[in-house]
């Protein structure tokens, strides 16, 4: 299906997940409400069944202390994450138009909860019920609804420019290569965590091989930052960073994690530990240990140890999310044998480990950083959650890295314009993760949020674009 040329242009936009589909039909709105018609189109690569990118798999959850409003830290938090490296004038407007952003998602029958977070209090934040599975849904009927054409199996590779201004993107389909009319494009198109070569160029060999958190996550290939830097754009971001978690090394599942670890000990196949487990809650700690799960333990693998009384701690199957039960002992021995650990190993350093949990196991509290810290004679240390595994039976869950999203992309303004030298690309507009922004960890529950937020920000900016063609 062609684009119809219309009074005020064409819009297309590249990917069908938050971003995309939020800023599709906010064109589509905008134009609607301005009485100057837009032909907007979206593109996914993927087929109907595949599409969504990261924003189908995902539980969706945005930082926000309730649907109409955002913590009175946001901003500072948001710097803090960065550490310091963070563009205060886009976390602002971040804040600034997150209230509208979920009310403009209640209006096309969006739900929200406030789910507790995995076992200890986490940041605030709300989630949409159904995930991001509904969202992807119920977007993309209101967006078929307000004239949006999709086209799906159909890849954007070039941005097409006539004298400075955008001219057309180039896509294939079917292996057919075609140039559809554009006079501003969206990109929505994801980070590069599916793209084997710039993983490695980005984030040093052995990164190719790291697992895709969830399958929407290979689709993300990268495509949409090449080429916007084709045309000179600004990068962001921290191009060495990247979020990822602890998952099950057996499960099959999107994105089953493993966030019990900071309750016991974890090691790797010499039954040797690595790190402070109690260095800080799960999502201060799961991408370091994620990272260094994959790149720095033999065989890219660890396990997470505990005992019987992981069972005791209340609602501790909230922070698995793995198909695939524990593997489970009555001895270490036989535990280390059955995960493939050294035995002799592992109880010399439980052993070790055990003589150093010199605190009151009463004080042991999961809900928090409860100060139950093991002798200072230890190494590594455990700073938190610091008792003995001493409990039948032991229990292990096979552990290894699993990359969600990438921080490195293009530099964007608080309009979401495309920057080049630090001005805009007239008509190039870019949201989500394609943008970088990111540095040094991944502000929790900040992802879907700024791709929602910016997407709507971006769809508005290029039909006000077309319009004042
Ligand atoms: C399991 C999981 C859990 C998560 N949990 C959370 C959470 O609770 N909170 C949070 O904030 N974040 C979370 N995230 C991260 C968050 O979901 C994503 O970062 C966010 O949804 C990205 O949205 P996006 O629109 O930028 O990209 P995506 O949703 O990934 O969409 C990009 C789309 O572009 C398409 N595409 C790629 N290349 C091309 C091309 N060349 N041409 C056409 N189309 C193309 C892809 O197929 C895809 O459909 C999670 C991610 C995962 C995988």
């Amino acid at each position: 299906m062609g684009v119809t040329a219309t009074k005020s242009g064409n819009l297309v936009v590249v990917g069908h997940g938050a971003a995309g589909l939020a800023a599709a039909l906010t064109a589509a709105e905008t134009a609607r409400g301005s009485g100057r018609p837009v032909a907007v189109t979206l593109v996914e690569k993927a087929a109907p069944e595949d599409a969504g990118g990261n924003t189908r798999w995902s539980p969706s959850n945005m930082r926000m202390a309730g649907p109409d409003r955002v913590e009175p830290t946001f901003v500072q938090d948001m710097l803090a994450a960065t550490q310091g490296r963070g563009e205060e004038s886009y976390f602002a407007r971040l804040a600034a138009d997150a209230p509208a952003t979920a009310k403009w998602l209640q209006s096309y029958g969006i739900e929200f909860i406030q789910p507790p977070y995995y076992l200890s209090k986490g940041p605030p934040r709300i989630q949409p019920v159904g995930g991001g599975a509904n969202l992807i849904k119920a977007l993309t009927q209101a967006s078929i609804k307000a004239g949006v054409t999709f086209r799906y199996g159909c890849s954007a590779r070039e941005i097409i420019t006539k004298d400075d201004r955008i001219a057309g993107l180039v896509v294939e389909q079917a292996g057919r290569r075609e140039t559809l009319p554009a006079d501003a494009i969206v990109l929505a198109c994801g980070g590069f965590q599916g793209n084997a070569p710039m993983m490695r160029t980005h984030l040093g060999d052995g990164s190719e091989t790291m697992r895709l958190i969830s399958p929407g996550t290979r689709f993300n290939t990268g495509d949409g930052i090449d080429m916007a830097l084709r045309l000179g754009a600004d990068k962001s971001g921290d191009w060495n960073g990247m979020h990822c978690e602890p998952v099950d090394a057996r499960s099959k599942n999107s994105a089953p994690v493993v966030l019990v670890y900071p309750y016991g000990i974890v090691v790797d196949r010499n039954g040797r530990r690595f790190f402070d487990e109690g260095g800080g809650l799960m999502h201060e700690t799961w991408e370091w240990l994620a990272r260094n799960i994959h790149f720095k333990t033999p065989g890219s693998i660890a396990y997470s140890i505990l005992d019987s009384r992981l069972l005791d701690i209340t609602d501790y199957q909230r922070a698995i999310r793995s198909e695939v039960a524990p593997v489970q002992a009555d001895t270490l021995v036989e535990l280390a044998e059955l995960i493939g650990v050294d035995a002799d190993g592992l109880t010399a350093t439980v052993a070790t480990y055990n003589a150093a949990c010199v605190g009151d196991p009463k004080t042991f509290d999961a809900t928090l950083k409860d100060g139950l810290a093991a002798a200072k004679t230890l190494q590594p240390p455990k700073s938190n959650w610091a008792r003995a595994i001493k409990m039948p039976p032991f229990i292990a869950y096979p552990l290894v890295g699993a990359v969600a999203y990438t921080f490195g992309g293009l530099a964007t303004d608080a309009r979401a314009r495309v920057l080049r030298e630090g001005f805009a690309i007239p008509g190039l507009f870019a949201a989500g993760e394609i943008t970088g922004h990111f540095y040094a960890t991944a502000p929790n529950a900040v992802s879907v949020l700024r791709a929602f937020v910016f997407g709507r920000i971006a769809g508005h900016e290029a039909a006000l674009h077309l319009a004042a063609k």
